[in-house]
């Protein structure tokens, strides 16, 4: 809880200024936390007069701390297929299980599964906790979290991750609430501390600005959610051998609130940025919509597909679905082609992991240059038409 002393507070506006989520505000003359306050502590260090302080109350450690063993993932199945970051997962997962000399659980619900749960041993699962049930055909809150749940209350894995997707953020947070665990959304980096055997998850804080290692030190499971294409998948092994144990919901577990009216694929999530080999991406050098035109036109010769920086998307020259970044998509194609973009860090933060990176940018210390393996100072307007004409040529020989 953060504590202001109305009699110590001189209204000076240090601890306004000082604070990275705008949380603070002086009013008549003395400083007000409000809503958006996340007691990171920022401004208890900035204040001069030790006006404010942070009471933060540790929470009694959990005494059957040993009792807790394996790592789970949560592997997320929809309109009939596996999502990649499943696979990513099950290779993160595999070597944090290696380091403990635990087991490693698939946990996958859903509806016309086939031979999913065996392929997940193949990418290294020792075992899949498996439901094929018409109950999981439509994504629904409350059923993936009454089940995951009570699953992990069962078995009680030390921990346990999901994808950073829309569907495991929608979830999860409600599987973590139920279980009294903490979770930690869009880890970058996972390890295990040797020392105790705690996971050390690591992402991106304050705005992208500093890596944040967070450690969950007086509860089990720990749980983390982390990004599509961050982790790498372990090669498919069909001489790999686990069970595969079939759960079964009860009636009540399987009763949902919510009832599926209708359900509309929009084309932005048909945009699949992720997968895509070839990406050309515009930013606000591009300078409007029609200047954006450009990017797509070296898209459509490249057979490449089109993804932008938060500031295309938050200008409205492309949908959402479209935007590389911390607050994006991580992507990491064979071949990135940024236009126009001056690499801030929270965009490079989704596209660092390209194979190979080519930058255009009239600025020659564009920070964007310092990742490229490639870089061409100049006018985009100048140098991409002449690019698609030299593709073209190409083509045509
Ligand atoms: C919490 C938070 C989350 C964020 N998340 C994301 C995110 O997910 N993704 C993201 O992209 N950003 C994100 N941002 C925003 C980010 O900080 C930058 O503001 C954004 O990436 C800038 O986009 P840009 O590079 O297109 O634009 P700018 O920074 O304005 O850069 C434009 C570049 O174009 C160059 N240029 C201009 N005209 C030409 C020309 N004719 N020819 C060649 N070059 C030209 C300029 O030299 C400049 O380098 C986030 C910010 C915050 C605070």
């Amino acid at each position: 809880m953060l504590k202001i002393s109305k009699e110590l507070c001189i209204g000076c506006g240090i601890c306004e200024d000082s604070c990275p989520f705008g949380a603070i505000e002086t009013i008549d003359g003395l400083a007000v936390a409000g809503d958006s306050c996340t007691l990171c502590g920022a401004c208890v260090e900035s204040c001069e007069v030790e006006a404010i302080r942070l009471d933060i109350e540790q929470a009694p450690k959990q005494d059957d701390f040993a009792s807790w063993t394996g790592v789970w993932i949560f592997c997320e199945f929809r309109r009939g297929e596996l999502a990649p970051v499943s696979l990513e997962l099950l290779g993160i997962g595999r070597s944090l299980a290696d380091k403990r000399g635990v087991q490693l659980s698939a946990v996958l619900l859903g509806h016309g599964l086939g031979e999913t749960a065996s392929r997940l041993i193949g990418h290294g699962a020792d075992n899949v906790y498996v439901c094929d049930d018409d109950a999981f055909k439509n994504f629904r809150e409350d059923i993936f979290s009454t089940v995951t749940a009570s699953l992990i209350r069962e078995h009680k894995p030390e921990i346990v991750l999901a994808g950073a997707t829309a569907i495991g953020r929608s979830f999860i947070p409600g599987v973590a609430t139920e279980l009294g665990a903490g979770l930690t959304a869009d880890c970058t980096q996972l390890e295990i501390r040797e020392s105790d055997g705690a996971l050390l998850q690591t992402r991106p804080a304050f705005g992208g600005n500093i890596m944040a290692t967070i450690v969950c030190e007086t509860s089990r499971p720990q749980m983390a959610t982390v990004r599509p294409k961050v982790m790498l998948e372990r090669a498919f092994d069909e001489q790999r051998t686990g069970e595969i144990i079939q759960i079964s919901p009860t009636v009540e577990q399987l009763q949902s609130r919510v009832r599926i009216v209708e359900s509309v694929v929009s084309e932005a999530t048909n945009v699949n940025i992720q997968e895509a080999d070839i990406l050309v991406s515009g930013g606000r050098g591009l300078e409007s919509a029609k200047g954006f035109e450009l990017i797509r036109q070296l898209a459509d010769v490249m057979d490449a597909n089109i993804s932008a920086s938060r500031a295309v998307v938050d200008a409205g020259w492309i949908p959402y679905a479209h935007q590389v970044g911390q607050t994006g998509k991580t992507v990491a194609p064979k071949l990135y082609i940024a236009c126009g973009i001056s690499g801030a860090i929270q965009h490079v933060a989704g596209m660092q992991s390209a194979e190979t990176i080519v930058a255009i940018n009239r600025d020659k210390n564009a920070t964007i240059f310092t990742i490229a393996d490639y870089g061409i100072v100049g006018d985009i307007f100048e140098i991409v038409p002449k690019l698609i004409n030299k593709i073209e040529e190409r083509r045509k020989q």
